[in-house]
């Protein structure tokens, strides 16, 4: 197959394509369970193979892909008369920064693979958990596990010749309770990653069983609770909610297409410009974010991104300086040419499909928070006068342009003179971005710090869905409004 993928690109390359690469996927399998109320409600599973062809030609891309590899030669004539037809409408001719032809391997690290364990197995992890969540105040319990298993190979007519084979879990425990008003209150668990691995072995039934007891009872706290006070307090972000702020508000305004315009019909655009790079002080000097797709055990980690481009681990804002951005190889050329001077130097190999039919674009591997020097989350609630610990993420709004934010959070608890008083419900805050950035005046040790996955985020038409990671440490940010 690798050699009739050579073959073909290099045909490609005779009849006057510029570059061609192929993304062939042997196997993309997942397997999905849902338990519900004790009910197995869902169990999937699927497996899908296929081959995505993208040739640039006269400056315009043109993509075809099919799971049918018996004829090849036609999937890559395809995708270079898509090309050529687009060459005649191109306002702004693809270029691509320059990498190094790439011979090589990767891995996701897992000790025991998921899909080599029995059903029954899985089942009667789930049904363990429900048990655990079975409890009074509980009228809705929700166990999950996802699994994904994949190989994908790719080649370009540049030399590169990679191959990667990619497992993850996802799990997840849900609890829902009802207060006295007939509001529903939720509260989840999905586990950080802790150690080298992602695989089956993740799910250790002290942690869950652990966290399970721990998610019932601060719902039933909730449910008991006063309404958050409509004030302005310091809040205090944990992980659990902290890496969604990250997530929607740096993450996504750093996305380089989305910087430049090319997500505007769907999920919306950036408050960030070119001009930004290098000048915009986007938070306090207590705020350094980095893209790190080097971490062993997330899902933001696989090796080697769908331009070829190896894992890199790079500053994306340090000490509050906006110096970053997340890229591939054809967005760091136009932004340099609009830009007219170089702002990025190469790839940052951020460019990922969700599947072999589907275009690359720019998504976030890890987006980080690098650890501070505030201490542990008992230091910096000792330090706090008037404020709330916010935790787990139950709706958010946020501006088209990521510049304003609203989250509501699972649970919250008031701090009065540096001390936990009580538990609040229906907690909310909300901001705008780079004001709420620069308020950050706390930042927890590594003891703080947590490694959570996003197995769903969304971006693209038609969408991609695509699973990373965020490392993530306590914060504490002043001046904010609450409970609005
Ligand atoms: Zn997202």
């Amino acid at each position: 197959m690798r050699k009739q993928l050579q073959q073909q690109m290099a045909r490609l390359k005779t009849a006057g394509a510029l570059y061609v690469d192929a993304r062939w996927y042997p196997f993309e399998e997942t397997n999905e369970l849902l338990m519900w109320n004790g009910n197995l409600k869902e169990a999937t599973a699927s497996r899908e193979s296929g081959v995505g062809v993208r040739a640039l030609y006269q400056g315009a891309w043109g993509f075809s892909a099919a799971s049918d590899t018996s004829n090849l030669a036609a999937v890559f004539d395809k995708a270079l008369d898509n090309a050529r037809v687009a060459a005649e409408r191109v306002t702004f001719p693809v270029r691509l920064a320059e990498k190094d032809a790439i011979k090589a391997s990767f891995q996701s690290p897992n000790q025991i693979d998921p899909f080599d364990v029995p059903l029954a197995d899985k089942v009667s992890f789930l049904a363990t958990m429900d048990e655990k969540l079975n409890q009074p105040g509980v009228f809705q319990r929700i166990c999950e596990l996802t699994f994904i298993r994949k190989q994908i190979v790719f080649i370009d007519s540049e030399g590169s010749e990679i191959e990667k084979t990619i497992v993850e879990v996802f799990p997840s425990l849900q609890v829902m309770g009802r207060d006295a008003q007939g509001v529903t209150h939720p509260r989840k668990f999905s586990p950080p990653r802790q150690g080298d691995t992602r695989g089956w072995e993740t799910l250790d039934d002290e942690l869950f069983s652990a966290n399970a007891e721990r998610i019932v009872r601060e719902m039933n706290e909730v449910l008991a609770a006063d309404d958050c006070p409509q004030d302005v307090r310091s809040v205090i972000l944990l992980p659990g909610i902290m890496y969604l702020q990250t997530h929607e508000t740096i993450g996504h305004p750093l996305e380089l297409d989305r910087i430049l315009g090319y997500e505007l019909a769907y999920a919306g655009g950036s408050f960030v410009r070119l001009s930004d790079f290098g000048t915009l002080r986007y938070g306090s000097d207590k705020l350094t974010v980095r893209a790190d797709a080097t971490i062993p055990n997330s899902p933001g980690s696989f090796g080697y991104d769908d331009d070829g481009i190896p894992a890199q681990d790079n500053l994306l804002i340090d000490q509050g300086l906006l110096v970053g951005a997340i890229t591939g190889r054809q967005m760091v050329e136009e932004a340099n040419a609009r830009a007219r001077k170089p702002i990025f130097d190469g790839s940052s190999g951020a460019n990922r499909a969700t599947a072999f039919y589907r275009v690359p674009i720019e998504r976030m591997t890890n987006i980080n928070v690098d650890p501070g020097q505030d201490g542990t989350l008992d230091d910096i609630v000792s330090n706090t006068e008037r404020g709330i610990i916010l935790d787990g993420d139950r709706s958010w709004s946020i501006g088209s342009n990521r510049e304003q934010f609203h989250f509501a959070t699972e649970i919250g608890w008031l701090v009065e003179d540096g001390q936990v008083t009580e538990v609040v419900k229906n907690s909310t805050y909300q901001g705008e971005t780079i004001p709420f950035y620069h308020a950050l005046s706390a930042v927890g040790d590594s003891s703080t710090w947590e490694v959570l996955y996003v197995p769903n985020c969304g971006k693209g038409q038609p969408n991609q869905v695509m699973q990373l990671g965020h490392g993530i440490p306590v914060c504490r940010f002043d001046h904010v409004r609450i409970g609005e």
